[in-house]
């Protein structure tokens, strides 16, 4: 079998506790070795000086809107560009039309990545049947046909009483549900974050205050339910610090952040391209420092990138 050298890359490999320029050795699907090895000849280099050599990156936030709007994104067109860049597993976010609320749904995507043999796609259920946040989806089919975890995402789930229920519901299957935080009525005809910068553009805002008391609703219904909760793109500083709070209180509750996050700012909509409007929006530089204080010391537990962001309704 064939020996394949990736050379002089910089090796990054959490689990060998690795990073070092180096050369890494494959042979077949395997692994075969890292650093000088006089004995083995390869019969392919690959010059990987100035790039990274990693395991496949896992992105567990991704919009493959398929089915429904195959015409922004399919699976195999979402997962085209994950491996481009180097991300090898994907989790999709079933808010697409028809929602992932079924049994059906989670083996459908299965299928079309299987077909597309791209990156491994792993379906996350709907929370609430069609995302209309009335009634529990079939959580309990979902987990058979491979949802690893649940979401409404796109949506917040409303009624807190139902996210009770499917935290208590989720549970049992030891599956997350994962939290879109967003109050709408206070959000409600924001285009962008609320602050100084909407007022200058007269544009109407989305405070801060509309993820946060999600945020805290959620995390005191999981600990009253002992369910996991994880919180998606979190963008704003006291969001940080309520996971926080809430990992020290020992509720098992974890964190995401997006790049875009924590490395822009609503002063971006200072030249008025739509393309920095999101949900949640971008906020501001007393935003950014503790989100990425909040990646150094574990109370946000990874980076996604919600691609592509949804915009605001
Ligand atoms: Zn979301």
């Amino acid at each position: 079998m064939n020996t394949l050298r990736i050379a002089n890359g910089r090796v990054i490999d959490p689990s060998q506790n690795l990073d070092q320029i180096t050369d890494v050795w494959i042979r077949g699907e395997h692994l075969i070795g890292h650093g000088p090895q006089p004995n083995l000849h390869p019969a392919q280099t690959i010059d990987a000086r100035g790039k990274i050599v990693c395991p496949g990156l896992i992105d567990m936030h991704v919009h493959l809107r398929e089915p429904g709007r195959e015409e922004d994104e399919t699976i195999a067109t979402g997962t085209a560009s994950a491996i481009a860049g180097g991300v090898t597993s994907v989790a999709c976010m079933p808010n697409t039309e028809p929602a992932l609320d079924t049994q059906a749904a989670a083996e459908f995507v299965y299928l079309q990545a299987e077909r597309a043999g791209n990156a491994n796609v792993f379906p996350i259920g709907a929370i609430t049947k069609g995302r209309q946040g009335v009634e529990l989806a079939e959580i309990g089919g979902l987990v058979e046909g491979g949802a690893v975890a649940f979401t409404d995402d796109g949506s917040p789930v409303v009624s807190a009483e139902i996210m009770r229920r499917a935290l208590e519901y989720t549970r049992m299957f030891d599956k997350a549900c994962l939290s879109h935080a967003e109050d709408l009525e206070l959000t409600k005809g924001g285009v962008m974050n609320e602050g100084v910068e909407s007022m200058r553009l007269g544009l109407r805002g989305m405070p801060a205050a509309a993820e946060e008391v999600m945020i805290h609703r959620d995390i005191e219904l999981a600990g009253i339910t002992g369910g996991r909760l994880h919180i998606l793109h979190v963008s704003t500083a006291r969001g940080v610090e309520l996971i926080r709070r809430g990992k020290e209180r020992g509720i098992r509750v974890t964190g995401e952040a997006c790049p875009h996050h924590f490395t822009l700012t609503d002063q971006c909509l200072r030249t008025f391209d739509s393309n920095y409007q999101m949900s949640p929006p971008l906020r501001t530089q007393r935003d950014i420092e503790p989100i990425i204080e909040g990646l150094k010391d574990g109370t946000l537990d990874v980076i996604a990138t919600d691609h592509a962001p949804h915009a605001p309704e």
